[in-house]
């Protein structure tokens, strides 16, 4: 096998919308940049499509806005909750500005989008099906780089500073020994496809019922579904056969039942093991990590890739000017990323939380059973635009939103 050298002033490891979106910023703000993918394209299963209002600002900053438009997508004014006595509105984006929805697209095409603007600028270097193995060290114990292998062998990537967006089973995370502050989360998903006729109601909902709950994210012509169930329980309900799963959602669906036959095997059915965690340090000299290689987010409120996106921006806006000159980088600034993004790491977390173990956790507690009635507090509360403002707001905009001050010239 060949072994191969190669210098960056700085590596990114991971192509999810953390490391792509990083990549895009500091290469257009005139930095060396190098992305590790170690797949061979973006064409995976379904792993998160909102892109939130605060997404869709940093697209527009960077001059993307309209190629993103241009990728299939449907846009959401508002998040319904379908209870057994009606509907309700509880999340609304109509009013907020700039963006008064969210908008569900393809992660692959979202992340092509990217890949492309990236390849614009002369310093970017995007290198696929390469995999990140282990971190490289000096004598004094500083980063100073990573091992990977790709289809001709093993490769060295010598950089000044590397930055992990490899995901929530960050290696890179294991590797450098940080200490990570883990949630429990009583719940995993179970994600399907459903078709989607025109007769179809036509919002994206979640069904919450006794011993269950239902999210239907409409895509035009199909349903992606997420089938809550209770921690750890995956692998028992794919040890039964498929029609025990067809029959638990079919009753929460808002058609008819026989829909659920287009869910034809288990393979159709994939398992998101739900967690909450967190680095309690986000750096050691020569690396960062950031995206849900620093916190893995649950996905109540979609915002995995959003967190991620902006964690990517004031990486670049607090980090770009030092990278861009050619001296020694300066491991001080790497605090600055994590005290920036700590504050709505923890909001978001902490609301999460609280959903998990006040509302979900109850409701899988339950047998399975009927649709829930409508809270009397909830239906007075939804007649009101401000009350539902309030999840687009902390959802859809963030908390301490970033907007791109490095890396916008293009
Ligand atoms: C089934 C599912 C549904 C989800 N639903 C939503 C949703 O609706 N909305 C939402 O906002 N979020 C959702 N999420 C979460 C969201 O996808 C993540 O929070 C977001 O993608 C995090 O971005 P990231 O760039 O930090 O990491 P990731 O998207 O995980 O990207 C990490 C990248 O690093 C690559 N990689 C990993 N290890 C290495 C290595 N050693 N070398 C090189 N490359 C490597 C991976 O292939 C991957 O491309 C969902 C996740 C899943 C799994």
């Amino acid at each position: 096998m060949n072994s191969r050298r190669l210098r960056t002033r700085c590596c990114i490891v991971g192509g999810g919308p953390a490391g792509m979106m990083l990549g895009v910023l500091l290469a257009r703000g005139g930095v060396d940049v190098t992305v590790l993918e170690k797949h061979a394209d973006f064409l995976r299963d379904f792993r998160g499509d909102t892109v939130h209002p605060s997404t869709l600002q940093v697209l527009s900053e960077l001059g993307l806005l309209e190629a993103f438009h241009r990728i299939p997508q449907r846009r959401e004014q508002q998040i319904l909750a379908r209870f057994a006595d009606g509907e309700l509105p509880l999340g609304d984006f109509r009013g907020l500005a700039p963006f008064d929805y969210l908008a569900l697209a393809p992660q692959w095409d979202f992340l092509d989008l990217l890949a492309e603007a990236g390849r614009q600028c002369p310093g970017f270097s995007l290198h696929m099906r390469t995999e990140a193995t282990a971190l490289q060290h000096d004598q004094r114990g500083r980063v100073t780089g990573v091992a990977a292998r790709d289809g001709d062998g093993e490769l060295h990537i010598d950089a000044d500073l590397v930055i992990a967006c490899d995901g929530r089973q960050s290696i890179l995370r294991a590797q450098s020994g940080l200490e990570i502050e883990a949630f429990g989360a009583p719940m995993d998903v179970l994600w399907f496809r459903l078709p989607r006729l025109p007769s179809d109601p036509d919002h994206t909902y979640g069904a919450p019922a006794r011993g269950r709950m239902l999210v239907m994210l409409n895509r035009n012509d199909y349903w992606q579904c997420a089938y809550l169930i209770r921690k750890g329980s995956g692998d028992a309900m794919r040890r039964h056969p498929l029609q025990v799963f067809r029959d638990l959602v079919a009753p929460l669906l808002p058609f008819e039942a026989s829909r659920m036959d287009a869910v034809d095997s288990w393979e159709a059915v994939k398992l998101l093991e739900v967690r909450i965690d967190r680095l309690r340090q986000w750096h050691l000299p020569g690396l960062l990590l950031i995206g849900d290689a620093a916190h893995a987010m649950s996905p109540i409120g979609g915002v995995g890739i959003n967190l991620a996106i902006q964690d990517a921006v004031a990486t670049a806006n607090l980090l770009g000017p030092a990278l861009r000159t050619d001296g020694e980088f300066d491991d001080a600034l790497l605090p600055r990323v994590e005290q920036r993004r700590r504050l709505p790491t923890r909001v978001i977390q902490r609301i999460q939380r609280i959903a998990q173990q006040r509302i979900i956790a109850g409701l899988l507690d339950d047998a399975p059973g009927d649709l829930l009635p409508t809270p009397a507090l909830l239906r007075w509360l939804s007649r009101f635009l401000w009350f539902r403002h309030i999840p687009a707001r902390v959802f859809g905009y963030g908390i301490r939103r970033e907007h791109v001050r490095f890396g916008n010239a293009r």
